[in-house]
C-alpha cells in the first residue's frame, strides 16, 4: 500500500472547500505520494499523471468518525466481550476497519475497545504498516471507569468473576497509573466514563456522575503531560458540566448540557459528539416493545436538546459510536445531524475541521489543500442539497492509495 510513483490527477464535476464552503466546479486535485500537490477548478495535467475522471461527482476529504467502537459487532454488545476471545475479536476489528475505510472513513478515534485492552494499537500499527487496510486511527485501549460503575459487569453471579469492560480507577491515583499503563501499551488518549446508567424520569434525564471536576482535571492534567487528551462518555448533568470544566477534549453522547456547560464548550471550543446513529438503532433494535419506547423517548429527548445546543453556538464533531450497529454505515450520523437541525455544509465542517483538531491532525486531514494528506473520497452528486450522498461513496483514496473505485 505504497502510494503510486506518478502522480494522479481527480476529476469530478464537484470539489468541496470545506472552510469557506464553496463549491469548485469542476474540481480537480493533484495527488503527488501521499499528498495534496493543488486543488481547484484545474491543476497541472503535464507530469506524466494517470487522469481519473469521477464523472457527476463531489470530491470531498476522506470522512471522519470520532466515535467508534472497532471491537464491537452488533448482536449482544455485553455478551460478546464474555463470551469472545481477544484474538478473535481483533479478527474482527480487522474487517471493521475495512470496512470503515470503504465506506469513506479515513480517520476515526476509537473510544474504547470494550475489554480486548490495547488490542487496538496494533490494529492501528498494522494498519500504519500497511499490513492491512483501515482508517487512520487514534486509539484509547480499554475505556476507564469506577468499581460498580457504567460500564462495570454488575448483573452476573459475583463468584464468576465476570470482567469489566473497562479499566477500574476509583480515585486520581489510580486514574494516573491506569493511564500511564494503557500509555505504556500504545493509548493514543483516554477514555473515561462519566455518567451512567441514564433514566429518564418525567421526561427528564437523571444520570449519576462516576468522576470528581478534581479527578477530571488530575486525568487532563496527566493527558497533557502524554501530550494528548482525554474524551469522556458523558450524557448529562453534573456530569457534563464537572468535564468541561477540568477541559476534556470532548463530551461524547452529550445528551444533557446546561446553560453553564454550553458556556464554557464556546468559552474552551470543547466539541460536543451527539452520536445520533446508536441512539436511533437502539429504539429501532430494542428486544421489547417496552425497551424500544424507552429508547425513543431518550432520543427524542436528545433531538429536542441538540436544537438548544445548535442555538446556543457550542462547537460539535461527528462519531457515530458505530460498533453496535455495522462498520461501514455510520455515515447515516452526519445524516441526522442535518435532519434534527443542522445546516449540511456545518455537519461537514463538524466533521472535517473539528473532526481533524479532535483527533489532533489539524493541517494534515479534512481540508482538500496543498500540503494536505491526499485522504479523499467522491459521492454521487451535491451533498449541500442532500446530505445522504455521503451515505454512496463511490470512491476512496487514502494518503495517496486508492482503496475503493
Ligand atoms: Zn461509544
Amino acid at each position: 500500500m505504497i502510494p503510486a510513483a506518478t502522480p494522479i490527477v481527480l476529476h469530478a464535476a464537484r470539489l468541496l472547500q470545506v472552510d469557506t464552503g464553496t463549491l469548485v466546479q469542476p474540481g480537480e486535485i493533484l495527488v503527488e505520494g501521499d499528498r495534496i500537490r493543488a486543488a481547484g477548478t484545474s491543476v497541472d495535467h503535464s507530469l506524466g499523471a494517470r487522469i481519473i475522471d469521477l464523472g457527476d461527482a463531489t470530491l470531498l476529504p476522506g470522512l471522519i468518525d470520532a466515535h467508534v467502537h472497532l471491537f464491537l459487532h452488533p448482536g449482544a454488545e455485553d455478551l460478546q466481550t464474555v463470551e469472545e476471545s481477544v484474538p478473535w475479536r481483533t479478527i474482527l476489528a480487522e474487517q471493521a476497519a475495512k470496512a470503515d475505510l470503504l465506506a469513506g472513513f479515513t480517520a476515526e478515534r476509537d473510544m474504547g475497545t470494550e475489554g480486548a485492552g490495547s488490542a487496538d494499537s496494533a490494529v492501528r500499527n498494522a494498519i500504519n504498516q500497511g499490513l492491512i487496510l483501515g482508517p487512520r486511527l487514534r486509539v484509547s485501549g480499554n475505556a476507564i471507569d469506577i468499581l460498580g460503575g457504567h460500564e462495570d459487569a454488575i448483573h452476573f453471579n459475583p463468584a464468576q468473576h465476570i470482567l469489566s469492560n473497562a479499566d477500574y480507577a476509583n480515585s486520581i491515583e489510580q486514574l494516573i497509573a491506569v493511564m500511564r499503563a494503557q500509555h505504556k501499551e500504545g493509548s493514543d488518549f483516554a477514555k473515561i466514563y462519566e455518567t451512567g446508567p441514564d433514566r429518564l424520569i418525567d421526561g427528564e434525564l437523571h444520570t449519576p456522575y462516576q468522576y470528581t471536576e478534581a479527578q477530571l482535571a488530575a486525568a487532563v492534567e496527566e493527558a497533557h503531560r502524554l501530550g494528548t487528551g482525554v474524551a469522556v462518555h458523558a450524557m448529562g448533568e453534573p456530569g457534563t458540566l464537572y468535564a468541561v470544566q477540568a477541559g476534556v477534549a470532548s463530551i461524547d453522547h452529550a445528551t444533557q448540557l446546561s446553560d453553564e456547560t454550553m458556556r464554557l464548550m464556546r468559552e474552551k471550543q470543547i466539541p460536543a459528539v451527539p452520536t445520533f446513529a446508536i441512539f436511533e438503532y437502539f429504539a429501532e433494535h430494542a428486544p421489547s416493545p417496552a425497551v424500544a419506547a424507552r429508547e425513543r423517548a431518550l432520543l427524542d429527548y436528545k433531538i429536542r436538546e441538540f436544537k438548544r445546543q445548535i442555538a446556543a453556538g457550542i462547537p460539535f464533531a461527528v462519531g457515530s459510536d458505530v460498533g453496535p450497529f455495522p462498520h461501514g454505515a455510520q455515515a447515516r450520523e452526519l445524516e441526522l445531524m442535518v435532519r434534527y437541525g443542522m445546516k449540511p455544509l456545518a455537519v461537514l465542517q463538524a466533521d472535517l475541521i473539528q473532526g481533524a483538531k479532535l483527533l489532533g491532525w489539524e493541517g494534515q486531514i479534512g481540508q482538500l489543500k496543498p500540503g494536505y494528506l491526499a485522504d479523499v473520497i467522491a459521492v454521487p452528486g451535491n451533498p449541500l442539497e442532500d446530505i445522504s450522498a455521503v451515505e454512496r461513496v463511490s470512491f476512496v483514496m487514502k494518503g495517496g492509495v486508492i482503496v475503493r473505485q
